[in-house]
């Protein structure tokens, strides 16, 4: 879930939006108020912050909410505000006008690089250990071949995120050559019934797949 925090209700609505048709969950505040409101309330993977709020601004704001990783958005494109938010352990920093594909590529790859340095991840009654590579359903261990386990932890690290066919092949599997991409379908037909994850691993049209996970 993302926390979208900008004053400009068009430019708001813009990024929710944008957000929103790939998938992600996101939840809009306007002011610093309702920024800690919602942060309060919500468990949040990312933070959009505005740097230039009406009732305070975006750094001073994130001093409270630095446990969540964040990119900075903002009109001004100046060196020593894009210091400040890096100091403060800004992820990445967005320069307001911006193209779409540029926001969600950015979104994405944090996302990316914060998922993947997770050692365990946990769903319903499904343990994942990417350390030992083994996978437990109701604290029994479920027989992975090496292949469904790769397919099963790239899905995870890239949750609520679609993973094209070439990607699996590429970054799961170590295959550099367009090959038969219907072996992999056969594969996340066989993840989802070992797990029971029919509802959770979704078929992406012209794509590939995608995990849900939006607690
Ligand atoms: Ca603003």
């Amino acid at each position: 879930m993302i926390l979208v925090v900008e004053d400009e209700q068009a430019i708001n609505d813009l990024i929710a939006w944008n957000l929103t048709m790939i998938g992600h969950t996101v939840l809009q505040a306007r002011t610093g108020r309702e920024a800690r409101t919602l942060f309060r309330e919500n468990a949040f993977d990312l933070l959009l912050l505005d740097v230039m709020l009406p009732d305070t601004d975006g750094f001073s704001l994130y001093r409270d909410m630095r446990t969540v990783p964040a990119i900075f958005v903002t009109a001004l494109g100046e060196t020593r505000d894009k210091v400040k938010g890096f100091e403060l352990g800004a992820d990445d920093y967005l320069v307001k006008p911006f193209e779409t594909q540029e926001l969600l590529m950015r979104v994405n790859a944090v996302l990316r690089r914060t998922l993947r340095m997770e050692d365990r991840y946990s769903f319903d009654d499904i343990e994942v250990d990417f350390h030992a590579k083994t996978v437990t359903k109701g604290g029994q261990i479920v027989d992975l071949t090496a292949q469904e386990f790769s397919l099963l932890e790239i899905l995870i690290r890239n949750r609520n995120i679609a993973v094209s066919r070439q990607q699996i092949l590429r970054d799961a599997w170590g295959i550099t050559f367009f090959g038969e991409t219907r072996t992999i379908d056969v594969h996340v037909q066989r993840l989802r019934k070992k797990l029971g994850l029919d509802d959770q691993i979704k078929t992406v049209y012209k794509c590939g797949y995608r995990f849900e996970d939006r607690r």
